[in-house]
């Protein structure tokens, strides 16, 4: 099946853009097209406008600035996937950006639109969520930064306004202590998680938890929040008992549904070993603490 017919916009500036938006009525924005291309292809969706972002240098960036590594609008996830920032300091980035779809739609896809796709089974909002990130905006009002936790409201619904367009997503850089990991379940390369867990850990300098972090995906109905998890291990030191319990706890909050790919209480059961090893891999990568394999 074709698309509908639309109009096609290629502004060169976030201002250009941000204009488009506010003047056109019932505009949409495309950026790597993965979601968006198969949804019109299907009528899915039919907006009478379309406003492609693609020519928007100013949005392809991926780097550390003040205090903030930041992801522009325009940076693929196969980006996040080779870049040595990220293989260096952010292991939860690293650990999930491989196992995103494929390598075809992770050469076009970009995190940010999978951000703005809103899709609970994505993988980047559960990392933004467990390392505290925030979604920039730009609109006819100026910029906007929306707080993860505010930004993701129902599945493929989000706190955007129709006439803002988001210019990067952005998490704190990480403080000497800290170490985060994601891990995911998923049957085969292309497919989306089953579930998966990101996870955050930020230790003092005498290895107690001082915060945690943790985001689920694909058993919710957005990404959501393991906060009886986080609150559960803020103010202690790490052990397998206590990332037991953790794991317990994540899993009690998460909602799963029973499809194709297994039942909710088979996801549930995964949630509570996903945020064990995810916090077992943060716990290291922030040195922390040191696992050996049995001999
Ligand atoms: C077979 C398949 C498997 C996949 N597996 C995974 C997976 O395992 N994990 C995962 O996370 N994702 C997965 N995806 C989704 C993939 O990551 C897409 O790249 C992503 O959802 C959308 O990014 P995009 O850049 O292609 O956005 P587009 O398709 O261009 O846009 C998606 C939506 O976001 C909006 N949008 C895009 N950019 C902006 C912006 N800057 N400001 C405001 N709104 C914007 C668009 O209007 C549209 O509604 C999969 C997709 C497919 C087709």
């Amino acid at each position: 099946m074709k698309s509908a017919p639309f109009e096609h916009h290629q502004p060169t500036s976030v201002g250009e853009a941000v204009s488009l938006l506010e003047s056109l009525d019932g505009p949409t924005v495309l950026s790597g097209g993965q979601s968006l291309v198969p949804m019109l292809r299907f009528r899915l969706a039919n907006p009478d406008v379309v406003v492609d972002i693609n020519g928007i240098e100013e949005l392809d960036y991926l780097h550390e600035d003040d205090g903030y590594l930041k992801i522009g609008a325009l940076a693929r996830h196969a980006d996040v996937e080779h870049s040595d920032l990220i293989a260096e300091k952010y292991g939860s980035f690293a650990d999930a950006a491989p196992l995103v779809a494929d390598p075809q739609i992770r050469n076009r896809g970009t995190v940010v639109g999978s951000v703005a796709q809103a899709d609970p089974k994505g993988d980047w909002g559960s990392l933004l969520i467990a390392h505290g990130g925030e979604v920039v905006a730009h609109g006819p009002d100026g910029e906007r930064v929306i707080p993860a936790d505010e930004f993701f409201l129902l599945p493929y619904d989000t706190s955007l306004d129709e006439d803002e367009l988001i210019t990067e997503v952005r998490i704190p850089v990480p403080s000497e202590r800290e170490g985060s990991a994601y891990h995911k379940l998923k049957r085969k390369t292309g497919d989306y998680a089953m579930a998966g867990v990101g996870v955050c850990l930020r230790f003092d300098d005498d290895g107690v938890v001082e915060s945690a972090g943790i985001g689920m995906t694909a058993v919710d109905i957005t990404n959501a929040r393991a906060s009886d998890a986080e609150d559960h291990l803020e103010g202690e030191r790490p052990s397998p008992d206590l990332f037991e319990e953790a794991g317990e706890l994540a899993a009690e909050q998460s909602h799963p549904e029973s499809d194709e790919h297994g039942d909710a209480a088979y996801k549930e059961r995964m949630v509570d070993v996903l945020t064990q090893r995810a916090l077992g891999d943060a716990a290291e990568r922030a040195g922390v603490v040191r696992r050996t394999v049995n001999p």
